[in-house]
């Protein structure tokens, strides 16, 4: 672990946390970096990940996931947890650029010249959310497909995204399942921006809460998913391994 640079430039920058890379943007340069890789050539595939504690937990045990993320074009801090690490473990203030609001802020932003690929979810979740998204942002759906499929599907998924001529492709098929898929296939893939996004497909289709409004204004919506959240309760010991690794860390700079 590399110890806090007070001479680094304030954002731009590419941490590296637990051996995982960590970009310093905003959501705004999040949003520039990715409108331009879907609509400046020469629009190749881009990998995006919204990092979160319960990402580099599990993936000090499954060494694809680790490569995916390291080979990830862009890594943004999905939450305060990864926010807190940054400071403790560098000194930086790491602004959190959340999967939702990333997905939100390029269909605010680009409306019907954007078409968004659905891939996730259980059948009939990601047609309601392309519904929803067409309705409130007046997107092109390029293709729907649930996110249930067995691994020896994943190519003939992988080319149905690839003929649908989207720029973003949405892909929220669990932490580990959706970062190893978009890395390995983004070629047949071949969109723009590739984005692993865990549940967003749930909440733009209306099956799953965003956390309350007050939680994500104060950026502590993991006491909302951990602890408000009966289904999520299984996600605490996975956040408190994470603090006592950061803890672990610290001590040993
Ligand atoms: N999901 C999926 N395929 C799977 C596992 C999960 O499409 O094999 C979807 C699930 O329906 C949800 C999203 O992935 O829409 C995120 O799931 P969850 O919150 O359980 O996963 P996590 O991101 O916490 O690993």
């Amino acid at each position: 672990m590399t110890r806090p640079d007070p001479t680094a430039p304030p954002s731009g920058q590419r941490l590296t946390l637990f051996d995982l890379p960590l970009d310093v943007v905003t959501l705004e340069q999040t949003l520039d970096r990715l409108s331009a890789w879907m609509f400046q050539p020469p629009r190749s595939p881009h990998t995006v990940v919204t990092l979160n504690p319960e990402f580099i937990v599990q993936s000090r045990t499954q060494p694809e996931f680790l490569r995916a993320m390291q080979q990830a074009d862009l890594v943004t801090a999905d939450g305060v947890g990864i926010v807190w690490a940054a400071r403790q473990l560098h000194g930086r203030e790491v602004p959190r650029a959340p999967g939702y609001d990333i997905v939100r802020g390029l269909m605010e932003r680009h409306r019907s010249e954007l078409r968004v690929f659905f891939l996730g979810a259980r059948p009939g979740v990601a047609e309601q959310a392309a519904q929803n998204a067409v309705r409130d942002f007046g997107i092109q759906v390029a293709g729907v497909h649930h996110g249930y499929f067995d691994p020896a599907e994943d190519q003939r998924v992988a080319e149905l995204v690839g003929a649908s001529g989207a720029h973003l492709v949405l892909t929220g098929m669990g932490a580990g399942r959706q970062e190893i898929f978009n890395q390995y296939w983004r070629q047949v893939l071949n969109a723009p921006v590739l984005i692993g996004c865990g549940g967003v497909i749930d909440v733009l289709a209306g099956t799953a809460d965003l956390a309350p409004a007050w939680t994500r204004r104060l950026g502590v919506e993991f006491i909302w998913r951990v602890g408000l959240d009966r289904k999520r309760w299984n996600r605490a010991p996975r956040l408190a391994q994470f603090m006592r690794m950061v803890r672990a860390e610290k001590r040993r700079q």
